[in-house]
């Protein structure tokens, strides 16, 4: 007996232990999240939802028409799942406007002259020629490093920035990450001297004459000069080219900015039952860039994230804490949704728990990955097992997305990203290849799945 009394402390701290460690073993939990999988994976409708919103509705860029029908459409889609509320949450967006007219063609002397017709496509938020064609030397540079060197040659001149995805990245989005740059900034550190206009090489893996956009971000105290981007095999072959003779570009193109206009966020709630004061965001992006259908960025997001409503009727689930499901406007070109919805949050003092993002692509879930204290992200991380025997191989530190940045910068929210496979995301990111037939059903319902299981977890364990 004595010795029991003295061992008792100990054993408690190992059942401390177990608790924490073994969390996999709670079987209500796993028996839930299987029923998650199972309903998800055999009856789930985010990709008839996808069809929908791709080919009825296809690009959505800030502002345009399209943008408002994917509002009607996101609007009618919760009230369809049965949300327990659904409404639209206003914000002014920035309207870029892209008649998709750009004309590239470059050409050179000597005796192999030649002319060159360049698949290009207009950088997003970028001004375009008026509709008149400029014409200027061709001057190829790698990187900034390269720019500067050559500072004294740019003026008047068109700049080729031929800066190559680091395809030794096995995380696709670090490459992405390290490339980007030159599409964001590279216009202005140009314009800075004295360039007519940028070509930059796509941001993409693949090896072809697809451009790719994106926004740019103009330094203002420089002119806003035309910036284009072109396909990867294209801007090898300029690059070629002007090692051998002096190639000039001519280029044409009508974009420019409008006045902003109203935009919304489409919100679909489940109440929670214990704590509906408490708040789990879920989310994608609505709006998409005008090129391509916008499928997996983010039309992928924005469907598996309407989805927990489907699931969470179909096994009989009710969220002890409101599970709101939020479609954000304008994360491409402006932000401004995602910056709208915590400007709301705080006028409204609301407690967001915490906040999910699927905006990577709606590829095969691999990873979660959060942005939250150290604390937190032991509990996080402490999930894994539930996880894993659905693909989900690790709940990492860092993470969340764009949308939902706000909320961690304004409440230190919780954030976390849905990680898919990314190992073909930037062939099509930005793309016109990005469409719905490059989504796979399975692969775009395992994601919506695994959002819903964390969101369970989430609501049972708290963060
Ligand atoms: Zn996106």
């Amino acid at each position: 007996m004595m010795n029991r009394k003295v061992n008792q402390p100990l054993f408690l701290v190992a059942c401390l232990f177990f608790a924490q460690h073994y969390t996999a073993q709670n079987s209500t939990h796993t028996a839930t999240i299987k029923k998650i999988f199972d309903y998800t994976l055999t009856r789930g409708k985010a990709y008839d939802n996808l069809h929908y919103l791709c080919k009825n509705i296809g690009q959505r860029l800030s502002g345009s028409k399209a943008m408002y029908l994917a509002e009607a459409w996101g609007l009618q889609t919760m009230k369809n799942a049965k949300a327990d509320n659904a409404y639209l949450q206003q914000c002014l967006v920035p309207v870029w406007q892209h008649k998709k007219d750009e004309k590239v063609s470059a050409t050179w002397s000597g005796e192999k002259g030649g002319k060159l017709k360049i698949a290009a496509v207009a950088l997003g938020n970028s001004e375009g020629t008026g509709g008149k064609t400029i014409q200027g030397t061709l001057v190829v540079v790698h990187n900034y490093e390269e720019l500067e060197a050559k500072h004294n040659e740019l003026a008047g001149k068109i700049i080729l920035y031929n800066y190559p995805f680091d395809q030794t990245r096995i995380n696709t989005f670090n490459g992405y990450r390290d490339a980007v740059t030159y599409r964001g900034s590279g216009a202005s550190r140009a314009a800075k001297y004295g360039a007519a206009a940028v070509l930059i090489r796509s941001v993409s893996t693949a090896a072809d004459n697809h451009p790719h956009t994106g926004s740019v971000r103009y330094n203002d105290s420089f002119p806003r000069i035309p910036a284009i981007a072109i396909g990867t095999m294209h801007a090898d072959q300029l690059a070629t080219l002007a090692t051998k003779s002096e190639v000039t570009i001519k280029l044409k193109s009508t974009s420019t900015m409008l006045a902003d206009a109203p935009a919304h966020n489409v919100i679909g709630e489940i109440k929670g039952s214990l704590y509906p004061e408490k708040i789990i965001t879920v989310g994608g992006h609505l709006d998409s860039w005008d090129i391509g259908e916008g499928a997996h960025d983010d039309g992928a997001g924005i469907v598996q994230s309407i989805e927990l409503i489907n699931i969470f009727h179909a096994i009989g689930y009710t969220p002890k804490h409101t599970v709101r499901v939020v479609l954000f406007a304008n994360e491409e070109n402006g932000l401004r949704g995602g910056n709208k919805y915590a400007d709301e949050a705080a006028a409204k003092n609301e407690i967001h728990i915490a906040a999910i993002e699927s905006d990577a692509g709606g590829f095969s879930p691999r990873a979660f990955n959060g942005t939250m204290s150290e604390e937190q992200y032991m509990k996080f991380a402490s999930w894994l097992p539930y996880l894993k025997p659905y693909g989900i191989t690790d709940m990492g530190k860092g993470g969340g997305g764009a949308d939902i940045g706000p909320l961690q910068q304004k409440f230190k929210t919780p954030i976390i990203g849905l990680s898919p496979d990314g190992q073909r995301y930037f062939d099509l990111h930005h793309c016109k290849t990005d469409v719905f037939e490059a989504v796979n059903k399975r692969e775009l319902h395992l994601g919506a799945a695994a959002m819903a299981a964390l969101v369970y977890l989430i609501d049972n364990e708290g963060l």
